[in-house]
């Protein structure tokens, strides 16, 4: 498993690789652009270059891109639409150009409205923006449930799949604490083998590409999307091992997304935690 952190590539693209190092990751997760804002960032060759070349002198080997929190590929606000295939697209590119192992991202929200078409919506712009680019994989992360948001359960997140013609370059990406709080009860290593059988049965277990963890502050099935610290939410130092030590997760990348200590995102210290974690839950099983 790649352990990593999601970090900023604020000051260039190559300044993300350098913030990874200096968390000790073996993975890191950017936003490919200022997560709430439409205006897509143009790297230049130097930076990408730059990039790639800070990447393969250091220790990561894996990156993922966050796409921004704006899109919602399920709108049916034609300009919402529009905006969120082109910035998927872009997305799609840039993780094209720097290698990324994928561009993860939230399926979409059917908001108040009829989830079917909302899945079937989603599929078409999905579509779409793979047409527009070429090679980079997607990851479809599963949701906490709150308010209309897609891929709340995993049964939701066939269906998507569906809607996407099961296209070869979609997996998921699988957040820890989204999956606790829309119910499936993964704090034990029994209880998160159970959720991998239903995904194997449902999905495909290759499907699952990525991952994140991170801690919940509500309890299970709350619905509520509310990162905590690794081992300090309701998850615990036990359901994180867990999840970290998962068989199916093993050749992984997986960032935190936590608030971290000082509010200012993963640090050095956590990283290192969620490490000696997987080795407690390796040693456990
Ligand atoms: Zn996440
Ligand atoms: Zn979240």
């Amino acid at each position: 498993m790649l352990i990593g952190a999601h970090v900023s590539p604020a000051g260039g693209l190559p300044k993300a690789i350098e913030r990874g190092v200096e968390r000790g990751c073996r993975a890191i997760q950017i936003f490919n652009q200022s997560p709430r804002m439409w205006k897509p960032s143009v790297h230049s060759a130097e930076s990408i270059a730059a990039f790639r070349e800070a990447m393969g002198a250091s220790d990561i080997d894996a990156v993922l891109i966050h796409a921004v929190y704006l899109l919602n590929c399920a709108s049916e606000d034609p300009d919402i639409r529009a905006k969120s295939v082109a910035s998927l697209t872009h997305s799609l590119r840039v993780g094209e150009q720097i290698g990324a192992r994928a561009v993860v991202l939230h399926p979409g929200s059917a908001k108040t409205g009829d989830v079917p078409s909302a899945i079937a919506r989603a599929g078409e712009a999905i579509l779409e923006a793979l047409t527009e680019s070429e090679g980079c994989p997607l990851h479809l992360e599963n949701t906490a449930g709150t308010g209309g948001t897609l891929g709340r359960s995993i049964d939701e997140l066939a269906l998507l799949l569906e809607a996407c013609d099961g296209d070869e370059r979609i997996g998921l990406c699988l957040d820890s604490c989204h999956l606790f709080a829309s119910g499936y009860d993964i704090r034990t290593a029994a209880g998160l083998a159970g959720v991998v059988g239903e995904i194997s049965a449902k999905v495909g277990a290759e499907r699952i590409g990525s991952l994140h963890l991170n801690d919940s502050q509500t309890a299970l099935g709350a619905n509520r999307d509310r990162h905590a610290n690794v081992g300090e939410g309701e998850l615990g130092e036990a359901g994180c091992a867990a999840f970290l030590s998962e068989p199916a997760f093993e050749t992984l990348p997986c960032v935190l997304e936590t608030p971290g200590v000082q509010r200012s995102g993963p640090s050095a210290e956590e990283v290192a935690l969620a490490m000696t974690l997987r080795e407690r839950g390796l040693a456990e099983r």
